[in-house]
């Protein structure tokens, strides 16, 4: 990288000119090419990418293209590089940064809202108002890495340091890459949703998002936790992560009965919809007591049918939640580096970023019983290793 005026490096840590990264060719088609490492501007820093996690959203943007959205349309064949929860190293600043040290070890999170639109300046700016708007001779200053500027499925990636999360020193690579995940998982029960200690909370769904609000709602004092899912390994690590009680639905056929009967009869304050099952949101409307909430945190790819009435007399609260916000995942990390809950449970394998299509398919097809599949760079290129 040649460093233009202003911007920082240290000869610690030598950037290259050019580096591996992979680019979306058609819709589920990924190469290995060379691109120019980038170069941080005002308010940002160039992050040495030490590991990237696989997230179901990946998925959606490699195969589908939304919500990816490169020059205001879909994310295909436009030289573009997906990946979005990833942690890594400093290793330059941007003119006028001093929020960050060359070496520091950071966790990312995907968003740099523009900062001047209606959500953005309430702090929710996964919601921006100008999301996408950077292209072309328009630039809002908006930044979603992995979705509408590139990500982190490469070697070095630029972040605004709004997004950046300093790391306990402890905490692994990998654990660094479930930062974020668990920021979701503290922004829909938190900032979004308003959960105190005490209150009751129901997680449909144990994939990575869904076993991360069981941890996250356990640490927060909700009580009780319970999740609903179908496959018995899942239900375990859940158990491990601090859910009083799993309720396998293939066995249960009136599952929002079953949620009654351990919580006293009358639902729950809070339902995380995190299965994307088409049944399961009218299954949360009804496992919800009055004027409980339900937050949607999964894609489902047909409309669901849903009891309104049911919602209007019960004063049901129902909302969507995009990624994180309000600084949720600064609080996600500080409840990780006191060791409220291990995160690294739902990590199951690394692969070298070689690899990356392996790893894929490991997270969709669910291969081996994968979780949360992490790349990392800088793994020797012939090494795949289980996770521990
Ligand atoms: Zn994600
Ligand atoms: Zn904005």
């Amino acid at each position: 990288m040649d460093a233009p005026a202003g911007v920082k490096t240290s000869k610690d840590f030598p950037i290259p000119q050019s580096m591996k990264a992979w680019v979306l060719g058609d819709p589920g088609e990924l190469t290995l090419t060379d691109k120019p490492v980038p170069v941080p501007k005002r308010a940002e820093v160039l992050v040495r990418i030490d590991a990237v996690a696989i997230c179901a959203t990946d998925l959606e943007v490699i195969y589908q293209g939304p919500p990816g959205m490169i020059q205001g349309g879909l994310p295909f064949n436009k030289n573009f590089t997906p990946g979005h929860e990833y942690m890594g190293t400093v290793v330059a600043l941007g003119p006028g940064v001093d929020e960050y040290r060359i070496g520091q070890r950071v966790a990312v999170e995907i968003h740099a809202g523009c900062g001047q639109c209606k959500r953005c300046r309430e702090g929710m700016y996964t919601s921006c108002h100008n999301y996408g708007l950077n292209y072309g001779d328009v630039d809002k200053g908006h930044r979603a890495n992995g979705f509408t500027t590139d990500g982190a499925f490469c070697e070095y990636q630029v972040n605004n340091i709004n997004t950046l999360v300093a790391i306990a020193d402890d905490m692994s690579d990998e654990e660094g890459a479930l930062v974020v995940t668990a920021g979701t998982a503290m922004y829909a029960l938190t900032e979004l949703g308003g959960l105190v200690a005490g209150e009751s909370v129901v997680v449909s769904g144990a994939g990575p998002i869904g076993l991360m609000v069981v941890a996250v709602a356990k640490a927060l004092g909700a009580q009780p936790v319970i999740l609903t899912e179908m496959r018995d390994d899942r239900m375990k690590i859940a158990r491990a992560l601090g859910a009083d009680f799993a309720i396998n639905i293939s066995k249960e056929p009136d599952v929002a009965g079953a949620v009654k009967k351990l919580n006293g009869g009358k639902g729950v304050d809070y339902v995380v919809e995190c299965s994307a099952a088409s049944k399961a949101v009218n299954d949360a409307v009804h496992m919800v007591n009055r004027g409980g909430k339900i937050c949607l945190a999964a894609f489902t790819h047909e409309p669901a049918l849903v009891d309104i009435a049911h919602v209007v007399s019960n004063n049901i609260y129902v909302y969507g939640i995009r990624g994180e916000g309000k600084s949720a995942v600064h609080r996600a990390e500080a409840f990780m580096r006191q060791k409220r809950f291990d995160a690294t449970k739902i990590h199951t394998h690394t692969f070298p970023l070689a690899d990356l299509p392996t790893a894929i398919r490991y997270a969709k097809d669910r291969v081996d019983d994968a979780i949360k599949v992490v790349v990392k760079p800088r793994l020797d290129a012939a090494r795949k290793v289980a996770a521990e």
